[in-house]
């Protein structure tokens, strides 16, 4: 039927009718808050590049995490900056490394709240890589590479002593293949069976995590991660990589970037039924608060309608700076 039979905007009158007939609803418990923890005790260091969000020390990351599960965001995510980084990523697996510290003091002073533990070495590499470097000998054409098989150990006894700090969720983000096999056997081999893993599974090589570096301190000291991250251009190759994450073990998915990887996040809800993550990226993050600091855009409304369109695109969890704050206006 057309018009004038049919007219669209008669469900668009009010706000009640809006309400009503809204197809995406964001909920506090969808949100996944990621801190940065930092050595120290009653540290609060605004990271410069992302007006908002602060390097917390572990009694600071204490209170934020009351402060949001407070307001129903469940879940959290952790990133570490150790006092000190060499060429085996020790502060990474290290039993009392900063994020498993973190965990433990989260986990007994927090009531109901997930803690995830973001699994990569290169906030604990001296150079800022994500795996082992070797130099390569002539006649390679790179002057170094990012050995893969070896880096895997490490990421396994990253998630091993995670899953012994409390961690309840293990997220690899470094895109070795072959890395989710790996932890999930030396997860279940340390008791871990129960403990799932969040893949990191469509990761992109991308310019919108500069504020990120910053903030985790953990931008390569030389080269790029093009080696081992995707290419923007490439969506095929994330379906392959999602699905190789799934044949191994992981219990849900991620695409990272979120806004500018709608369409990935899409096609993977379309294909794969596990639970589905989204990350909305500090260079999303930095976006939207700069041109609101400019007053070029209403910050809230920017803010929720980027939230809004990652779950409508199909994420049913978002990785996100404004959990907090978004929680607050759902409420
Ligand atoms: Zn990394």
């Amino acid at each position: 039927m057309a018009f004038p039979a049919t007219r669209l905007r008669r469900l668009r009158r009010t706000e009640t009718l809006r309400d009503l007939v809204r197809e995406t609803r964001l909920t506090p418990e969808s949100f996944v808050y990621p801190l940065f923890i930092c050595p120290g005790t009653g540290i609060r260091k605004e990271v410069r590049s992302m007006p908002g969000v602060f390097n917390l020390s572990i009694d600071e990351a204490v209170k934020e995490v009351r402060d949001s599960r407070a307001l129903g965001v469940l879940s959290i995510i952790l990133f570490g900056l150790p006092e000190k980084k060499d060429e085996v990523a020790t502060g990474a697996w290290a039993e009392d490394g900063i994020v498993q510290r973190a965990a433990r003091a989260i986990k007994s002073e927090v009531r109901d709240v997930i803690v995830m533990g973001d699994v990569c070495l290169c906030e604990y590499m001296s150079h800022g890589h994500c795996g082992i470097v070797k130099a390569s000998a002539p006649p390679a054409t790179a002057e170094y590479e990012i050995v893969n098989d070896a880096s895997l150990e490490l990421l396994a006894r990253t998630s091993v002593s995670l899953a012994r700090a409390g961690v309840d969720v293990i997220a690899p983000s470094d895109m070795m293949d072959g890395r989710v096999g790996a932890i999930r056997s030396a997860l279940d081999k340390s008791g871990f069976e129960n403990t799932p893993i969040l893949s990191y599974a469509a990761k992109f090589s991308s310019g919108f995590y500069g504020p990120f570096r910053e903030a985790a301190d953990s931008a390569p000291q030389f080269g790029d991660r093009r080696s081992y991250q995707m290419d923007p251009g490439n969506i095929r190759e994330a379906m392959r990589e999602i699905e190789l994450d799934i044949e191994e073990g992981a219990d849900m998915i991620m695409v990272k970037p979120a806004m500018p990887y709608l369409d990935v996040i899409a096609a993977a809800r379309d294909r794969f039924d596990l639970p589905l993550a989204a990350y909305q990226v500090s260079g999303e993050y930095a976006m939207i608060e700069a041109a609101a600091r400019n007053q070029w855009i209403d910050r809230e409304r920017v803010m929720m309608e980027s939230l809004f369109c990652i779950r409508r695109a199909g994420a049913s969890m978002i990785l996100t700076y404004y959990a907090k704050e978004a929680a607050k206006l759902l409420a």
